[in-house]
């Protein structure tokens, strides 16, 4: 396969030439400038963080790419997905709703004021607002559950802050169109085996019948205990959430797949969302600052492991993620982190996650995972040449 071009910008930043800089200039390599057309609604998918979480990428690069976006004539609008129902906070267990991760995001210093364009969530108010989209050649997914407004968009630039994720090694570009860009369907697919079930010994019944309440699909019902009607449940997560907060009722499950099993199926749902409008819509940024083994959801912005990297670029997913990957792996390990120990080279990310094997009990690298299914599936490539941007010193000879 030939090799995909990925620009990079390093991470020494200058006084005439700084992060903001550099971003422009990856942005400007990309091609965005002539790609779009006045009157483009240019889509900025980014992740807005876990309140708690210190880690996350800073509005302030959100909004150089609305600004830059609205000077090349597009409209910019900046895009996150409903989470599903589990996590620290909030009503429902963290960024389960629109309103709910719209006023975390407002804690985070991500509002219309700040990154300059509107803040949408891209499936609706319970993440259910979808358009299913086939995908042929898979494993596990057939039909994927693409985020609505993806399909309003002309033009979309996906800006990822690049780290560690638990269930898929490195948490890149795949990891934010595969899990960022589907609605709840398509997470709990990744994340959840189902069905989701009630323990009659311990559900409390119809005095607290909270998990009634929360369902984006209304598909429980009460007689003496709640009951789930499987066939129309979507393994949201919702009542799993509120129930383990019922008086720690916890009478819920809907069980939790393996980690490894996980990767292979979120590539799925990505390739499902890069055909729905089109790959070639698609333009990738990959952060490589701030670089913990955790990925932006927890509430906790873990010790880092690496130096800050830079900035990687690409029109290919899958490149942008192995370049980003081998960069880090590359550094040196900071020496008081948990992967301190490591010779240059070996993947942080799956010595920090240290999962394991079920079968053979290796440590798994789940990262090779992901990367290995996205090739398999024709995502983007794995081999790439690394275009290094740089700019000389104003007034230097
Ligand atoms: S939230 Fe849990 S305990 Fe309460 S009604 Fe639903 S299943 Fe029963
Ligand atoms: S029953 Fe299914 S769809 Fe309804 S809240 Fe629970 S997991 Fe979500």
């Amino acid at each position: 396969m030939t090799k995909s071009k990925v620009f990079f910008a390093d991470r020494d930043a200058q006084v005439w030439y700084n992060m903001l800089d550099k971003l422009e200039h990856v942005f400007m390599e990309l091609g965005l400038t002539e790609a779009i057309k006045p009157g483009y609604k240019v889509m900025i998918k980014t992740h807005f963080g876990q309140f708690g979480n210190t880690n996350y990428l800073r509005p302030v690069y959100v909004r150089k790419l609305v600004d830059l976006v609205r000077a090349a004539g597009g409209i910019p609008f900046v895009t996150e997905s409903c989470g599903l129902g589990y996590g620290g906070g909030g009503a429902y267990g963290g960024r389960t709703t629109a309103p709910e991760y719209l006023a975390m995001a407002a804690l985070n210093g991500f509002t219309e004021g700040t990154v300059g364009a509107p803040l949408i969530m891209v499936d609706g108010y319970w993440g259910t607002d979808i358009v299913d989209v086939e995908v042929e050649g898979t494993d596990h997914i057939k039909s994927v559950d693409v985020a609505a407004a993806v399909f309003d968009s002309d033009l979309i630039i996906v800006l990822t802050h690049a780290k560690g994720h638990g269930l898929s090694g490195l948490g890149g570009s795949l990891k934010n169109i595969g899990i960022g860009l589907v609605g709840k369907r398509g997470k709990a697919a990744m994340h959840f085996v189902g069905p989701a079930k009630v323990d009659m010994e311990k559900c409390i019944g119809p005095e607290c019948s909270k998990c009634l309440k929360v369902c984006p699909v209304g598909c429980i019902s009460m007689s003496d205990k709640a009951e789930i009607d499987t066939d129309r449940c979507i393994l949201c997560g919702h009542c799993q959430s509120v129930c383990n907060n019922a008086a720690e009722a916890k009478a819920i499950n809907l069980g939790w797949r393996p980690t490894h099993e996980q990767s292979p199926r979120f590539v799925e749902n990505a390739l499902g969302v890069l055909k729905s409008i089109g790959s070639e819509k698609f333009y990738f940024i990959n952060m490589a600052i701030d670089i913990s083994d955790k990925c932006d959801c927890w509430n906790v912005g873990a010790a880092l492991l690496v130096h800050d990297i830079g900035i990687f670029g690409s029109k290919d997913p899958l490149a942008v993620d192995q370049a980003c990957l081998d960069a880090i792996n590359e550094a040196h390990p900071n020496p008081d982190s948990m992967v301190s120990a490591l010779e240059v080279g070996d993947c942080k990310f799956a010595a920090a996650h240290d999962h394991k094997d079920p079968e053979t009990g290796d440590r798994l690298q789940l990262a090779e995972i992901q990367f290995a299914h996205a090739k398999k599936l024709g995502i983007g490539s794995r081999e790439y040449e690394l275009v290094t941007l740089t700019k000389e010193k104003p007034g230097k000879k």
